[in-house]
């Protein structure tokens, strides 16, 4: 079985809706299908959850009446049939009437934003399925909300999806078409929760390692993952191949095409992801699996809002432990470090997640002087092949950042990475600059 996802833009249009499913109904293979909400509506939701959050119920009714006009407008052009446009505009009333009664709620809290969220995926879920079953397709739709789940510390249970999907199949595993929500999950209370922005990739590869699906497709608006940042960088090309410890590196810092955690369960069980563009579906796209070519450098990825933390030991020389007492602060505040760089009594840190960064900050200065951190930095990923016997590669790297200041750098954590701190106003600069210094570009 594969598993086929396909992102906002491919969903986001009546015709692409056509378009999607005539590509997953090209062939006879069984294949699930995870979808996520329809472009513009996960921001739509946040937003109406803004204004309620604010106590501004009639601003959030009144986004809630565009929003709807637009599902509205969509349905009429989706079905060709009187019958399925009637179930169409039930399932948009159905849901438009759970969006309304969630603006009497108050407080509003996060519980409640987070069942708003989740009504992309399922409107878009629902509508694609009731286009299915009126072309009289073999489908089925399965709520995620039965075998997605999510931990405490917010880590999907793998384990879980795995046997509540099994029992799922088992009971409509006869079905070609199976479609599912992409993003949405529970937590542990039971509540509807979800795996961050861009989760339906993730989704799709969790269904894919929980199944042991043949291939996890990932659909959307481009031609594969490209060798630099295509929104901030005018000439880049897609790349054919790629290993899972690259992709991971690049979908961690910063490519947007693919949720950071993707690659994740695709590894640890050798199923192999594959990039494609709903849009051309015939170009190649991408392939993520356990080869690579042998091309120095590959790709170049960018994470913003970083911040560095500069760190430095009470004793001078030979502070032994001191590592281990710093990092110690770090798991405890469940604050993961992304580049490190050490000197004998000092060591500079970077980090994502800063919610706990008071506290932190407190503990650590308990046992050591603590500079003011920098925020809004980048961290900027090169991913290639960087043998530790080639030489050339740091330089080649440095030549290209010439005039950029740097921060930290960090070389040789693998073979595969170099990664560069900047403060974020140079990240375009930066990037455009290693596209121009380290690629050979064709002339468009
Ligand atoms: P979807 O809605 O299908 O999930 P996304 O918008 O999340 O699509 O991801 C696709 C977008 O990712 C592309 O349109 C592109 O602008 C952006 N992107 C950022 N970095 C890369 C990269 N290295 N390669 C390809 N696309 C990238
Ligand atoms: N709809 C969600 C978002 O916009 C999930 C996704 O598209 O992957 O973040
Ligand atoms: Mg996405």
């Amino acid at each position: 079985m594969q598993v086929w996802k396909f992102g906002g833009t491919s969903v986001g249009k009546p015709e692409r809706m056509h378009s999607i499913r005539n590509l997953i109904t090209s062939d006879d293979q069984q294949k699930i299908i995870v979808l996520s909400a329809l472009s513009g509506t996960t921001n739509a939701l946040l937003s109406i959850g803004e204004s309620l959050k604010s106590d501004q119920p009639n601003e959030a009714v009144e986004k809630i009446e565009h929003l709807k006009a637009h599902y509205d407008s969509f349905v009429r052009e989706l079905y060709k049939t009187n019958e399925g446009l009637t179930k169409g505009q039930k399932i948009i009333e159905n849901e438009f009437s759970f969006i309304r009664s969630l603006t009497r709620i108050k407080p509003f809290t996060l519980k409640q934003e987070k069942e708003l969220v989740a009504e992309g995926e399922l409107l878009s879920t629902q509508m694609f399925q009731a286009y299915l079953e009126e072309l009289e397709h073999d489908s089925i739709l399965l709520p995620a909300l039965e075998f997605m789940r999510i931990d405490a510390d917010g880590e999907p249970e793998l384990d879980y999806t795995e046997r509540k999907l099994r029992e799922l199949l088992r009971a409509h595993g006869d079905k070609k078409i199976i479609v599912t929500q992409g993003f949405i999950c529970r937590n542990p209370r039971g509540e509807v929760d979800n795996l961050k922005r861009g989760g339906s990739d993730y989704t799709a590869s969790l269904i894919g390692g929980a199944i042991r699906a043949e291939e996890i497709q990932i659909w959307t608006d481009i031609d594969g993952m490209h060798n630099n940042d295509p929104r901030i960088v005018k000439k880049t090309f897609p790349i054919r191949a790629l290993t899972f410890e690259e992709a991971a590196e690049l979908a961690y810092f910063g490519a947007k095409i693919l949720h950071p955690s993707t690659i994740t369960p695709a590894k640890m069980f050798g199923v192999p992801v594959r990039l494609k563009n709903t849009m051309d579906p015939d170009a190649e796209g991408t392939l993520i699996a356990s080869k690579t070519s042998d091309q120095v450098f590959k790709a170049i990825a960018a994470k913003d809002s970083i911040t560095a933390l500069y760190i430095h030991s009470l004793r001078m020389l030979n502070a032994y432990g001191f590592l281990r007492r710093i990092f110690e602060v770090f798991e405890k505040y469940k604050t993961p470090v992304d580049l490190i760089a050490t000197s004998e009594v000092s060591v500079s840190v970077t980090i994502d997640k800063t919610d706990n960064l008071t506290e932190l900050m407190a503990e650590l200065r308990t046992f050591c002087e603590l500079e003011e951190p920098d925020y809004d930095q980048a961290i900027i990923c090169i991913v290639g092949n960087f043998s530790a016997d080639q030489a050339g590669i740091a330089l080649q790297v440095l030549k290209a950042m010439e005039g950029i200041p740097i921060r930290m750098i960090s070389y040789g954590g693998t073979e595969h990475n170099i990664s560069l701190l900047v403060h974020g106003r140079y990240k375009a600069e930066a990037l455009n600059a290693l596209n121009e210094g380290l690629f050979e570009l064709k002339e468009a």
